[in-house]
């Protein structure tokens, strides 16, 4: 099980550049206003296939890897 299963995410990757964005930033989860721009024009040209938000990269890689074996598990 994992021990921080339920923290709040803290930082994680621009979605569009990569680099670390910390929770406190005012375009969080973007690091700046500009890629906040790119990325939902990615969204309204339908050039993203992924449908579930990014998070904490560790998280989000455990998430992942836990769905692949028990993605029809839930309720
Ligand atoms: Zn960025």
């Amino acid at each position: 099980m994992s021990k921080a299963s339920n923290t709040k995410i803290k930082a994680l990757r621009c979605p569009t550049c990569r680099n670390i964005v910390l929770a406190s930033n005012e375009d969080f989860p973007f690091c700046s206003d500009r890629c906040r721009r790119i990325d939902l024009g990615k969204w309204a040209s339908g050039d993203y296939k992924v449908s579930t938000p990014v998070q904490d990269p560790d998280l989000l890689e455990e998430l992942v890897r836990s769905h692949k074996h028990n993605s029809q598990n839930e309720e």
